[in-house]
């Protein structure tokens, strides 16, 4: 899930500036937080504020993308946080993008799946965007429960059709900018397959020369489950570049539900106590979420 925010933010420059290679400079000019790390948050909320239906997605959805509208929203997901629906359910890569919480949140793969239905359903129904969000969340818990890679590819290549025959130096020469979830999802998710390391895995996703921030993010959200963490100095800096409300929640999702990241002097520091995850966990408590209010449901659900 850091993985995620890490990998959209080194792959925000080059959203609009699309590169071929891998030898790429990190944390250059427009390096950011876009829409990939703010909806990640949201289901990561989500999933803390302990009810995870459909609506509340919907609700935190909302919530936090008109809070941050300049974020890099795609136009027909502006137009759904307006209120206006998407015929058909949208099959565009949001849903993939913003899923890595749920492959942390359950413990079978049955119950990640389906929890990643319920995150996709809102705003990306189509079957492909909820095939897309699935496919994330499935190879997240995969590589988090240690499933070889091999594994992993043939997972996804059975249950969701996904084609990882051909070596990435070969997708990346004829791939293009595509932001639907069949068109970016399996070229994300081969990065990750082919990558050697966390920033080999984004920089790999970089160099396909497409949706670079939320490929990055996708295959940094595997990678980061994969190899068990990710450079602290890397991810200091790049979460650096969060606001306080959205690194609060990270933190939040990282002491409940990221046993890697446990004890980290980083994430100790940031949680802004010496013990903080294991007193969260002691007191089984979860911070005070916005939305602050969700009308005619128990408080605590
Ligand atoms: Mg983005």
């Amino acid at each position: 899930m850091i993985g995620a925010l890490v990998g959209d933010i080194l792959g925000s420059p080059f959203e609009r500036r699309p590169v071929k290679r891998e030898d790429v400079p990190l944390f250059g000019e427009g390096t950011r937080f876009t829409d990939d790390s703010l909806l990640t948050v949201a289901v990561a909320a989500t999933l803390l504020s302990g009810r995870d239906t459909e609506e509340r997605y919907a609700v935190f959805f909302r919530e936090y993308g008109l809070r941050y509208p300049e974020c890099g929203f795609g136009r027909s997901f502006r137009a759904w946080l307006r209120g206006e629906g998407i015929p058909g359910g949208s099959f565009g890569n949001g849903s993939a993008m913003r899923v890595s919480p749920v492959g942390y949140a359950f413990e079978t793969l049955e119950d990640v799946l389906d929890g990643a239905r319920r995150s996709a359903a809102p705003s990306h129904g189509h079957p492909e965007g909820i095939k897309g969000a699935q496919a994330v969340a499935a190879a997240v818990f995969l590589a988090r429960k240690s499933v070889s890679r091999d594994g992993i590819a043939s997972f996804l290549q059975e249950r969701f059709g996904y084609d990882f025959s051909r070596p990435l130096s070969l997708v990346r020469q004829s791939y293009t900018f595509d932001a639907t979830c069949p068109g970016s999802v399996p070229e994300a998710l081969l990065a990750f397959l082919e990558s050697t390391s966390f920033e080999d895995a984004v920089r790999k996703a970089i160099s396909l020369g497409g949706d670079a921030d939320t490929q990055a993010c996708i295959a940094g959200a595997v990678a980061e489950a994969w190899y068990g963490g990710i450079p602290e100095e890397m991810v200091l800096r790049a979460l650096s570049l969060l606001p306080e409300e959205l690194l609060r929640v990270t933190v939040s999702f990282a002491v409940r539900f990221l046993p890697h990241w446990r004890g980290c002097p980083l994430f100790v520091a940031l949680a802004g106590k010496k013990e903080a995850g294991n007193e969260m966990e002691q007191e089984g408590k979860t911070e005070r979420l916005s939305p602050r209010e969700f009308p005619g449901e128990e408080r605590n659900a």
